[in-house]
């Protein structure tokens, strides 16, 4: 029994708007689900990732509307990183990042930069072995798109081992040995996708907000869900029932760090409630809460998706 790498990672934004505008426009993701807070109905929650929506590209955010700024402290992740395919690619980022007022910072084969809540973003050269999971954008040329997430870098919430087992002897992670002073590495190595999980010190008290990171999935396969929800709880997590999320089912467990990890299916995926050829364009409800249709759609305010409105402008001038 093996994890496939990650699924998704969530976080809070202020402002859903800005939100779909930066990640579906300015980075060039496809917008792969419009729904609602399962658990709070009345606020967005947006998924973007590849064409397919294919777990490993996912990001999400829910959107609580005007929350301040957080920063990333002890027990969060501080870092999302992202993959693209070479150095060139890097420059393509730097200079559209430029363009659209984003500060970028390159590296050693990196390219550093917040997004509009502060969230820490990385784009990384990623020829390491995993499968690209590309998003078409009009403005992103296939060859400088980004491939999928690559990995993570969290703050230590408590001792650096604090949970080493956890993630080696229970989840499946191997140790890398190449940290740095202070820091710790693992990889993450599914079948088909692999992906980077690091520690730091912390150098700010943690503050929950807009722009910080809400949980990390990792990715199993169906079969296996149930029992890797037996395996976590003998490990002595406190791990929730199966949560079915419409999209995939979902177990949930706060780790020995204070990181909140999920487990995620492949399936059923998101076109299982709309057309593969249009996710994400229209507001989709699960069961519970369709009968809030009406209130919902007067209540959420309009999104503008890129991808949307390109369409729309080429048959108006069709
Ligand atoms: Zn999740």
């Amino acid at each position: 029994m093996k994890l496939e790498g990650m699924h998704h990672i969530t976080m809070i934004t202020g402002d859903a708007q800005a939100n779909v505008a930066f990640y579906a426009g300015v980075l060039g993701l496809r917008m792969v689900k419009k729904t609602v807070n399962f658990d709070a109905p009345e606020a967005y929650h947006l998924y973007f990732g590849d064409e397919q929506g294919s777990p490993g590209s996912i990001l999400t955010w829910f959107e609580f509307a005007g929350a301040p700024k957080g920063r990333a402290g002890a027990g969060m992740i501080h870092t999302i990183q992202l993959g693209v395919s070479s150095e060139a690619a890097l420059d393509f980022w730097a200079e559209r990042l430029e363009a659209h007022g984003y500060e970028a910072w390159r590296g050693e084969r990196s390219l550093k930069f917040e997004d509009y809540d502060g969230l820490g973003l990385e784009l990384v050269v990623a020829d390491d072995g995993n499968p690209p999971l590309r998003a078409e954008h009009p403005e992103v040329p296939a060859e400088h798109a980004i491939l999928g997430v690559e990995g993570a870098r969290a703050y230590l919430g408590r001792g650096k081992h604090a949970d080493r087992q956890l993630l080696t002897e229970v989840l499946g992670f191997e140790e890398v040995g190449d940290a740095h002073v202070g820091e710790i590495d693992y990889i993450l190595r599914g079948d088909e996708r692999h992906f980077h999980w690091g520690y730091d010190v912390p150098r700010h008290r943690a503050l929950q907000g807009a722009g910080t990171v809400h949980h990390i999935a990792w990715h199993s396969r169906d079969d296996d869900h149930v029992k890797w929800q037996e395996r976590v709880g003998k490990a002595g997590m406190h791990v929730t029932p199966v949560i079915d999320r419409d999209y995939f089912n979902a177990i949930y467990f706060r780790q020995p760090q204070g990181i909140l990890f999920e487990i995620a299916t492949t399936s059923p995926g998101f076109a299982v409630d709309e057309d593969a050829a249009h996710l994400g364009e229209q507001l989709r409800l699960p069961k519970q809460h369709e009968h809030l249709r009406p209130q919902l759609e007067q209540f959420l305010t309009k999104l503008d998706n890129p991808r949307v409105s390109a369409a729309d402008q080429a048959e108006a001038q069709a």
